[in-house]
């Protein structure tokens, strides 16, 4: 079994977004800069900014973090990324999800201008990916390809089953395999809670991307064998194996699955790095100008 290493393919681009650093600097060009938005105290949402922060400052990137309490209003939050919008110094703006309830998030994403939404999320730049045209692809999307280009994972003509249609991850991931491109091509199922055969579409499936939330859902008896998978879930659960009392796992029962599986990624160190890999790829680009 090949294990989809999504660590190490994000060590090799941060090598190579280090040299595009380098190389603006030398035109006298500013480092390209990242901005991010985090409401509240969320341990999980705390860990992926300083992820996203130390991965700026490995390959050279400017970042800040605008952070508040969770009781900000809309109105303090809309303030602030206009401002980040008319910004000539910032290329990239992020707001960190989940947002407080009472704040309206589509409101919010939606509100960062298009040419500096790095994380894809804002309706033009879902827009442009559906048509095919340039654009910010959403981060984890974006990975998701990245990496099975890197092991040369044929996607054309395979029967290929997305499993969660969230706009930021399921719903992306399902468009961009089924375009005509060179990462598409797949014949594309995309299931979700709804889905009632879903034994079925597994059982079907050549590559199986999981992203449906929940812990350890997908066991071997399930797939079929040589099956190639990308499992995109995150769940802390609790462990007396590590110091720290927790350990991450996916949406795939791992050991289990790696049975029978051809190829698959960890979690940790698979869909994750490749999504703050994709960020950065994407504030380059903006900083670049070479998408708008
Ligand atoms: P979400 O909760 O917005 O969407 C989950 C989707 O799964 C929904 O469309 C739902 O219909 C579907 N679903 C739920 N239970 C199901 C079931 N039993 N059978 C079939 N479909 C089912 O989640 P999301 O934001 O897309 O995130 C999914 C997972 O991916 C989470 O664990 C999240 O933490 C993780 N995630 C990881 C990264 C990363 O960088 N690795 C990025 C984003 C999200």
């Amino acid at each position: 079994m090949i294990i989809l290493d999504g660590k190490g393919l994000f060590k090799k681009i941060k090598v190579d977004l280090s040299l595009e650093v380098k190389k603006l600097i030398k035109l006298n060009k500013k480092a390209p800069h990242l901005s991010a938005i985090l409401v509240g105290d969320n341990p999980a949402s705390q860990t992926y900014i300083n992820a996203k922060v130390n991965a700026c400052n490995e390959v050279g990137f400017k970042s800040s973090v605008f952070q508040y309490p969770d009781d900000v209003s809309e109105n303090t939050l809309l303030k602030k990324i206009e401002a980040i919008n008319k910004s000539e110094d910032i290329d990239g703006l992020i707001v960190q999800l989940p947002l407080p309830k009472n704040i309206n998030s589509n409101l919010i994403t939606h509100s960062i201008s298009p040419n500096k939404d790095v994380d894809g999320f804002h309706p033009i730049n879902i827009g442009r990916m559906v048509l095919g045209l340039n654009c910010f692809l959403p981060a984890t999307p974006f990975g998701v390809i990245t990496l099975l280009d890197e092991y040369k994972i044929e996607t054309a003509g395979k029967n290929c089953l997305v499993i969660g249609r969230s706009h930021i991850v399921g719903t992306p991931i399902s468009i961009l395999l089924s375009r005509n491109t060179k990462m598409g091509n797949a014949t594309v199922t995309l299931a979700h809670s709804r889905t009632s055969n879903l034994n079925d579409l597994t059982q079907n499936a050549d590559i199986i991307i999981l992203a449906l939330g929940v812990p350890a859902f997908l066991k071997s008896s399930m797939v079929k064998k040589d099956v190639i998978i990308v499992d995109v879930g995150i769940h802390r659960v609790p462990s007396d194996e590590t110091k720290s009392g927790y350990k991450l796992i996916g949406d795939v029962d791992f050991d289990d699955v790696a049975n029978k599986a051809s190829c698959m990624t960890p979690v940790p160190g698979g869909v994750g790095p490749m999504t703050i890999a994709s960020l950065l790829r994407n504030t380059l680009y903006s900083a670049k100008k070479v998408i708008y």
